[in-house]
């Protein structure tokens, strides 16, 4: 009796701080409430929420990429695509990608719910799939301080409630090289060797299984990961990524 009451004291309690402790925005730093559901205050949310159009008819609907008016993707054109197609939550530009630092190198978790605004429109897209599993890309070991942790955390525990289906964490990253740190070309040669399938992982029943990446930028990991799990018995891939780096890439 005694042990519950103590129970019961410590969970109300938590509830306290939490109702009482100011909120601070992840970006700028303001006290907001707000700050609690998506990491930044109202402003900086509103100044650079900007949801990526995957739907748009003016973008590929395979690879999601800007067509600019002509009707052959150049990103689909120019190589063998793996992934049968692609979703993105958020365009990422410099907030996105010093909030996401914060959460990789500082573990400020709580950042983990922007990454993960905009899910809705994609949800119902990705019931058409049926797929089985959801499968998270690792980061290297390097960049974890602790424990291992999905900067696509957020995302990731919701997409398992909303499909129903597991998070299933198969990927092993073999490679020491951050694959932000390769140029254009190295990244496709990079890409090909950095990934593995754990040692004791079978894909079996010929799943469709959704890839969780954080960025996509010339989608050459999340590319070459898909041809790796076609590979090893999936029978497609669709990948879905909190980001999408459009600024300055070169397809
Ligand atoms: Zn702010
Ligand atoms: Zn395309």
């Amino acid at each position: 009796m005694l042990s519950k009451f103590f129970l019961h004291l410590e969970r109300s309690s938590n509830k306290m701080i939490q109702f009482f402790l100011p909120q601070f925005c992840e970006n700028c730093g303001k006290e907001d409430l707000s700050a609690e559901i998506t990491s930044l205050c109202k402003t900086c949310l509103k100044v650079n929420l900007e949801l990526y159009p995957n739907f748009s008819s003016e973008f590929c609907p395979k690879c999601k990429t800007f067509l600019s008016g002509e009707s052959i993707c150049k990103y689909c054109e120019s190589r063998n695509v793996f992934f049968h197609s692609a979703y993105f939550l958020l365009r990422r530009k410099e907030m996105e990608k010093n909030l996401m630092n914060q959460l990789k190198m500082k573990q400020k978790k709580q950042c983990s719910r922007y990454f993960s605004m905009g899910i809705g429109s994609i949800v119902k897209e990705l019931k058409n799939y049926q797929p089985s599993a959801l499968i998270p890309v690792p980061s290297h070991k390097s960049s974890w301080s602790k424990r291992p942790f999905f900067a696509t955390n957020s995302l990731l525990s919701r997409l398992n409630r909303k499909l129903n289906i597991p998070i299933l964490p198969i990927l092993e990253k073999i490679s020491h090289k951050h694959q932000s740190a390769q140029g254009r070309k190295e990244r496709f040669f990079h890409a090909k060797e950095a990934f593995k399938i754990k040692k004791n992982a079978r894909i079996i029943n010929k799943p469709t299984l959704v890839l969780i990446d954080d960025v996509f930028t010339t989608g050459a990991s999340s590319n070459e990961i898909a041809r790796l799990l076609l590979e090893h018995g999936a029978e497609s891939v669709v990948v879905v990524s909190a980001t999408r780096k459009t600024e300055g890439i070169e397809l």
